[in-house]
């Protein structure tokens, strides 16, 4: 639980409130962005300002159960126990969540620390949900996702954000699917192991594209050739803009860029990361445009570096 005692002194005076234990993974400025921002100085998030409406204060609470450090706290108003103001708090939040942001398709919030903070999607389709990455293996969240019909597919878009895999197929029964470059001792025993870079279609509306070079075995999963799922490989800056990360390349950049034309084959106009903020194109060239000149990009980082 976050801890009045060391809440930052950046917080706007109020209910909701970010103590030091933030590790800046940036989750909450995504889901409640006109509550929280960055504070440049201390590198972590503050309340900027407290909720004032209903759907901001619903999107606080969110991010107050979906932080991966418990680093975000609800004080209790005055006459309120401390205890009767953290359950009405965690009650809104799980009536918010998951979170539907199209039809059938939800941001999960419970971001594990394990993962740094990695956001989770669930697809709710007639032929079996898919969950995108590994939230925390949350009872409330579970209960949630089983209503909204469990989880047959768990599609593990690399190695850093599988956290509580096994404890989701445990309960759900769900088949995880992950490329074999990021298979380890933890994931030895997923039940579906991709391989090569060659696009694979796992159902009629969802196809998986190996994209090596965050990590050697990064793939993307492709949605009604419209949503695409990109772990870390590709994600909106929050400013209108795609980008890739050079400074969190953990394999190959030049294989990041191989994977990130190949991508150019492909029709999407969604982009939803793990890590970053989701972007949207108005149409599937727009967004070609978009990743064409994330790729000018790349290449120019390579400059002067070996990928
Ligand atoms: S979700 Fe938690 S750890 Fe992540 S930036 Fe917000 S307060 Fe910090």
């Amino acid at each position: 639980m976050a801890s009045p005692a060391r809440r930052l002194g950046e917080n706007a005076p109020g209910e909701f409130f970010v103590d030091d234990s933030c590790i800046d993974c940036d989750l909450c400025r995504g889901l409640a962005p006109e509550v929280v921002a960055r504070d440049e100085g201390k590198g972590q998030s503050v309340v900027r300002r407290q909720p004032g409406t209903g759907e901001e204060r619903a999107r606080a609470a969110a991010a107050l159960v979906s932080c991966p450090t418990a680093s975000i706290g609800a004080a209790a108003p005055a006459g309120a126990t401390a205890g009767a103001a953290g359950r009405g708090v965690a009650r809104l939040a799980l009536d918010t969540l998951p979170l539907e942001i199209a039809p059938d398709l939800y941001f999960c919030g419970f971001a594990a620390r394990v993962s740094f903070g990695a956001t989770a999607w669930l697809i709710r389709r007639p032929a079996g949900n898919v969950l995108v990455d590994s939230p925390r293996a949350a009872a409330p969240l579970i209960d949630r996702i089983e209503k909204l019909g469990g989880v047959r597919t768990l599609f593990l878009t690399h190695g850093d954000d599988v956290a509580d895999h096994a404890q989701w197929r445990r309960r759900c029964g769900c088949e995880r699917v992950l490329h074999r470059g990021d298979c380890d001792a933890d994931t030895a025993g997923v039940e579906r192991v991709l391989e090569g870079t060659a696009p694979l279609r796992l159902a009629e509306d969802l196809v998986a594209i190996p994209v090596p070079g965050h990590t050697r075995g990064s793939a993307a999963l492709l949605w009604r050739d419209t949503y695409l799922f990109t772990g870390d490989h590709l994600a909106g800056n929050g400013e209108g803009r795609l980008e890739a990360w050079f400074d969190y390349c953990w394999c190959s950049w030049a294989d990041q860029i191989r994977s990130m034309e190949r991508l150019l084959d492909q029709e999407f106009t969604w982009v939803l990361p793990g890590h970053g903020r989701s972007y949207r194109a108005s149409s599937a060239a727009t967004m070609r445009m978009e990743v064409a000149r994330v790729i000018a990009a790349m290449k120019r980082e390579t400059v002067g570096v070996s990928g």
